[in-house]
Order: C-alpha cells, then sequence, then structure tokens
C-alpha cells in the first residue's frame, strides 16, 4: 500500500469573482521513504496539493489517503515546513526546535534529550542558548527542520524550503537535509520551481501543467535510486539530461 496516495483528486477554490480551479485529475501514489519532487510553475496548485495531503484542505473531487486511510483534517502524521522558518525570536534555539512537542503536550524529558541530540548530530551543537537572528539562514531552516521532526511524522511536507537562502546554503542546507531525512527514513514530498533542486534531491520527480494543475509527467531519477548525495548528483552527466528534458515540458505548454 502506498504511503500517500491521491485518488482523481480536484479542488476548486470559491472566491468572489467566481471559481477558480486549482487542482484537476491528480492521480498519484507516494511510496513508504520514497522523495518525491513536484515542480511547476507560479500558480499550478503545488502548494494546494500540500494542503491537501496535509489535511488544511478537503478535496473538492476525489480521495487523498495516508496508509490507506481518508485524511480527514490535519494530523499528527504530517509534518509540514515552509519557505520561512518562523523560529520565535525571543525563544533561544532549544526552545524553537521544541515548540511542536511543547504545543501538543509532549514534552518528557526523553523527547527533550532527543531534540539536543538532534542539533548537535545536525551541526547546532553549541547553539541551544543563541536566538534564532544569531544564526545564519542554512542553521535556521535546519532548526525548523528539527522542530518538524521532533513530534515524528512518518509523512514530511516541504513547501519551496530553501527560497529564501542564497545559493550556496540552498546547495549545502540541501545536501544535510536530504542526509538527516534519509537517516530518519521518511517520506517526503518536497514543492518547487527550481529543476536542479528537484533532480538533485528526489527520487521521482512530478512535473505540473499550468493551472488547473495536472500531473504531465514523472521522471524516476536514478541517481537518489543509487545513494548518491544531491551534491554527487549535480556532478553526473545525466542530471543535465534530466533537467534538460523537464525545462522543455516546463516550458511547453502555455
Ligand atoms: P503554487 O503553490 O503552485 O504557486 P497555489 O497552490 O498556491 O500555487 O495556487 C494555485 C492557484 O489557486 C493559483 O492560481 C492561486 O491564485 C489560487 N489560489 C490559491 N489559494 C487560493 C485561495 N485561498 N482562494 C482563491 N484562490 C486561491
Ligand atoms: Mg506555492
Amino acid at each position: 500500500m502506498p504511503r500517500v496516495e491521491l485518488k482523481n483528486v480536484g479542488l476548486n477554490y470559491h472566491t468572489i469573482g467566481g471559481e477558480v480551479v486549482a487542482l484537476q485529475d491528480v492521480n498519484l501514489a507516494i511510496e513508504d521513504q520514497e522523495f518525491v519532487a513536484i515542480v511547476g510553475r507560479s500558480g499550478c496548485g503545488k502548494s494546494t496539493l500540500l494542503s491537501l495531503v496535509s489535511g488544511l484542505l478537503k478535496p473538492t473531487r476525489g480521495l487523498v489517503t495516508i496508509d490507506g486511510e481518508e485524511v480527514a483534517g490535519p494530523n499528527q502524521r504530517v509534518g509540514y515546513m515552509l519557505q520561512q522558518d518562523y523560529l520565535f525570536e525571543w525563544r533561544t534555539i532549544l526552545d524553537n526546535a521544541l515548540l511542536g512537542l511543547e504545543i501538543r503536550k509532549e514534552k518528557t524529558p526523553e523527547a527533550v534529550a532527543e531534540v539536543k541530540d538532534m542539533l548537535k548530530a545536525y551541526g547546532l551543537a553549541g547553539f541551544e542558548h543563541y536566538y534564532p537572528p544569531q544564526l545564519s539562514g542554512g542553521m535556521r531552516q535546519r532548526v525548523a527542520l528539527i522542530r518538524t521532526l521532533a513530534t515524528k511524522p512518518d509523512v514530511l511536507l516541504l513547501d519551496e524550503p530553501f527560497s529564501a537562502l542564497d545559493y550556496q546554503s540552498r546547495l549545502s542546507v540541501g545536501e544535510d537535509v536530504v542526509k538527516i531525512l534519509r537517516e530518519r527514513k521518511k517520506t517526503v514530498i518536497m514543492v518547487t520551481h527550481d529543476i536542479s533542486e528537484a533532480v538533485s534531491m528526489a527520487n521521482r520527480v512530478v512535473v505540473m501543467t499550468p493551472r488547473p494543475g495536472k500531473i504531465r509527467s514523472q521522471h524516476r531519477i536514478d541517481m537518489c535510486d543509487e545513494g548518491l548525495t544531491p551534491l554527487q548528483t549535480r556532478e553526473e552527466p545525466r542530471f543535465r539530461q534530466y533537467f534538460a528534458v523537464i525545462w522543455k515540458e516546463l516550458n511547453a505548454d502555455d
């Protein structure tokens, strides 16, 4: 059984000006521990698709399931990470990382120890008592990821998670994030408009059409299946080939 499945999913937004068809006939099955990247132009419905998986939105048509169960609302199984890190400037790094646990009233000594271990393992040792403005963008994004992982979701949704970072940080945080998510055996859906980010990080790249968003094509990325890291993948001649094909598809239909 797929970890996440969308069957004939459609979503309409109701606005003063009428109905907007954001998604149409979306069929997608994502296996456990798969990293799927979704690329498409701005406004094609990428964030809408993640909102459906997270349970923040209900589909107008079709069905969204996690482990075969209908997604009926926001739930523990899913962690959501956004472009902005939403760290609270007045809380320390440790207290920010503990926020999700605190909200769920799960801040046990064991859980706190585990978060401290993650901060150490992921390059933030010694920064526990710093405040977010004292950290680089890349470090802040790692804190946001640890905060998301702390509540132990099986499925992670990443919505353009690196687009606020400069190019160098994007490369190094991308490398770290893939390492962390592979180690922790997470199932990931990442939305991006950056083709090279998608090809370098994912097992599979899903290309969407402009609005109304439909799935145009899907590409298996061998390098990720072979265990290469994003930076290693970018060095591969195959990387350029994937890029060229997907770029063409994204720019084909108007
Ligand atoms: P993407 O993330 O790919 O840029 P979105 O999923 O945010 O696209 O939006 C898809 C389409 O739906 C866009 O045309 C957007 O204007 C429209 N849309 C998004 N959210 C709403 C909303 N709350 N109400 C009305 N229209 C919306
Ligand atoms: Mg979006």
